[in-house]
């Protein structure tokens, strides 16, 4: 039986349609296994191939090597010489490509997986997001910093090299103002966070968790739009990404490499993609907002239906597969 869900922090209606013969085995797509190598002469992100990238902007070393950089993107299609200045064009509003496009080379191994590599990496994954984050953050023509990950090439990662990136714009799309106005029309009404209710709801139902960490809790979202959709959000009341402490930062690379390592395992390393959603840092310790992480596998795709409406059919019961990541 279909029915109509509701997003509660955004007001999205998506229908989840569940086709009872859909199992995770249904979802997994015959691939061309290639075993990856180690290292590639022709990887630009591979030690020994440093010059093809530009300076880093933050690196990770051990024992004179780096163990993670971040680099300037050299595809940018944003940067800091372009004015961040808006200008008419005739009927229509345009304005210079100010912004800033990072690559995250998550490891040296040309064949490293942040679901399968040592936690410690994983935990420098996520300090390098958090200082890249509040760097770009301070310059006052960044409307929002954007972190993600493309695994595999259905969700758009071009290299094989375990990498995720952040772009920063000096405009903030109508999708995500929307949301963080939504989320504070809903604290004006209710006098309480959105986010927080949500994870209150889930930790007392219990049936969409999929795992809890002492300052995190993973859940696949009532009104999920993919199948094995996930959210990943502080216990805490936290509006701003970049606020994260160290001990969170441990603990949030834990749960986010164990939740993709379940994902990965149930579904044969499914392609998919994750972002960081948060509020600027100029906005300061804002009540209505709460930050998270979402992970979208790419299993089915969108149509025309979600096109012109915006409402998703997702043929999973997010329940359903929430019991099936809880016990992987
Ligand atoms: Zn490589
Ligand atoms: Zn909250």
């Amino acid at each position: 039986m279909s029915e109509f869900r509701q997003n509660i922090s955004t007001g999205e209606w998506v229908i989840v349609a569940p086709e009872r013969t859909k199992r995770p085995a249904d979802y997994c797509r015959e691939r061309q296994k290639t075993q990856v190598p180690a290292h590639s002469e022709s990887c630009p992100f591979c030690p020994g191939n440093e010059h093809k990238c530009k300076e880093p902007v933050y690196e990770v070393k051990s024992d004179g090597k780096w163990t993670l950089r971040v680099v300037p993107n050299i595809f940018a299609a944003v940067n800091r010489q372009s004015p961040p200045v808006r200008a008419k064009d005739g009927l229509y509003l345009s304005a210079g490509g100010y912004g800033e496009a990072e690559v995250i080379i998550e490891a040296p191994s040309h064949n490293a997986d942040i679901a399968f590599m040592p936690v410690e990496q994983v935990q420098d994954v996520i300090r390098a997001y958090r200082c890249r984050f509040n760097e770009l953050s301070e310059d006052p023509n960044i409307a929002i910093v954007n972190i993600f990950k493309n695994y595999g090439p259905t969700a758009g990662a071009s290299l094989v090299h375990p990498h995720s990136q952040i772009i920063a714009t000096m405009v903030s799309p109508p999708h995500i103002t929307e949301q963080i106005f939504y989320a504070r029309r809903a604290f004006n009404t209710w006098g309480r966070c959105v986010y927080c209710d949500m994870i209150k709801e889930e930790l007392a139902v219990r049936k969409r968790l999929v795992m809890e960490s002492e300052h995190f809790i993973a859940f696949c979202p009532f009104a999920s739009k993919y199948p094995y959709e996930m959210r990943i959000m502080p216990r805490k009341h936290s509006a701003i990404f970049g606020t994260i402490t160290p001990e969170e930062e441990s603990d949030f690379a834990f749960i986010l490499q164990s939740v993709l390592r379940k994902l990965s395992l149930l579904l044969d390393y499914p392609d998919y993609n994750y972002y960081i959603r948060s509020v600027p840092n100029s906005d300061g310790l804002v009540q209505y907002y709460h930050w998270h992480l979402a992970i979208t596998p790419r299993l089915v795709q969108a149509a025309g239906f979600e096109l012109g409406t915006r409402i998703y059919i997702n043929p999973s019961l997010p329940e359903t597969c929430a019991a099936e990541l809880r016990e992987i």
